[in-house]
């Protein structure tokens, strides 16, 4: 159902993206009139649930986008300011509040009433008028365009003209249409209370059960072992993309750490006596290939052994974790502990992330 929604929306967003925006939503021009308005508390509501967690998350994204420009299209980008300008727009995002002005627009330098404005009737806050804003929206657009018109305010604090606030806000409208963002909210809830599947709440107790019980990886128990690391890996692969909105980045280490995982599988089922001997040989096979005659070697230099992949072709994070040559219990051990570890850090992210809203004043 949730789909259908955004197909509804993203049609009337394409009608209306080519509309001038000032200080404004991008909806509702041209005299049309709207048979179903926003309630102006959803924007309310936008702006306090949802809009701190989705913007953080996003300007992520274009982080690490603008990451990938050469420095002279960075120069030239709508979002240099925002990214290397005197003051982050991270740090803007956590020290600005929202006025929400209920029943009168916000106004501009020039005293012309506006949707949004970075004149609010208190110091360090920006303000936007559910008032004005309300009449334009529906059910179907009404986050979105609250969200993208406060990204546009914001980044004028980061010293943004208006032709490129504009910019930013139509990407931000591009975005959260067409990449599903506002499944941001969810995603961070569930992985942060450890509802999702592959929780990672979850992985970490079933990795401390390996690292306190080694009796499990010799006795019966060690098929079950060996199948739980097995579904530890498709959990963390199927997290990878939930988490990749944290701007510290440490989820780009779950793919080295994926490998570490891999190397412990192997040596498990190769010593594994259920295991036929066919596939016990396989895997001693992948073990030693990865490692070759290392104690110690990068995840970089085990997967491309492994797979006779050119080096290169792997990100540099796969440099960031090592594998310890597992030769029985105690190195399993501390490498458990470290995939733990590791874990530990994303779930601080995505908390931190997940408990942050914007702070908001209503007024008249
Ligand atoms: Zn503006």
């Amino acid at each position: 159902m949730f789909k259908e929604k955004l197909t509804i929306a993203l049609l009337v967003a394409t009608s209306w993206t080519s509309l001038a925006m000032a200080g404004a939503v991008s909806g509702g021009g041209g005299g049309t009139t709207n048979p179903a308005p926003a309630d102006p508390e959803w924007i309310v509501l936008a702006t306090g649930i949802d809009s701190g967690k989705i913007m953080t998350s996003w300007f992520n994204r274009q982080e690490e986008l603008f990451e990938l420009l050469n420095e002279r299209e960075k120069t030239q980008s709508p979002y240099f300011k925002i990214f290397r300008g005197r003051k982050s727009i991270f740090e803007i995002i956590k020290q600005t509040a929202v006025e929400v002005r209920m029943s009168a627009p916000c106004y501009d330098a020039n005293g012309d009433a506006k949707d949004g404005s970075i004149y609010a009737s208190r110091p360090g806050a920006i303000c936007i008028s559910p008032f004005t804003m309300a009449p334009k929206l529906n059910e179907y657009n009404v986050k979105i365009e609250t969200v993208a018109l406060i990204v546009h305010e914001l980044t004028h604090l980061a010293g943004t003209d208006e032709q490129e606030a504009e910019s930013i806000q139509r990407d931000a409208i591009w975005s959260f249409y067409r990449l599903d963002f506002f499944d941001v909210t969810w995603k961070l809830k569930n992985l942060s209370e450890g509802m999702l599947k592959g929780m990672i709440d979850e992985t970490i107790v079933r990795l401390y059960r390996g690292i306190q019980r080694p009796e499990d990886l010799q006795s019966d128990l060690s098929f079950a072992f060996w199948r739980d690391l097995l579904q530890i890996r498709e959990d963390l692969d199927y997290n990878h993309k939930d988490v990749s909105f944290l701007r510290d980045h440490h989820y780009k280490l779950i793919a080295p750490y994926l490998v570490k995982i891999s190397a412990i599988h192997d040596f498990v089922c190769s010593n594994d006596a259920r295991e036929d001997q066919a596939s016990r040989a396989y895997c001693l096979e992948q073990l030693n290939k990865g490692y070759g005659a290392d104690s110690v070697v990068t995840a970089r230099q085990f997967i491309a052994r492994q797979t006779e992949t050119d080096p290169s072709f792997f990100d540099a994070e796969f440099d960031q974790v090592s594998l310890l040559k597992i030769t029985g219990f105690p190195v399993i051990s501390s490498e458990l502990t470290d995939i733990a570890n590791y874990l530990r850090v994303v779930q601080k992210e995505v908390r931190t992330l997940n408990a942050f809203n914007m702070s908001l004043y209503r007024t008249p």
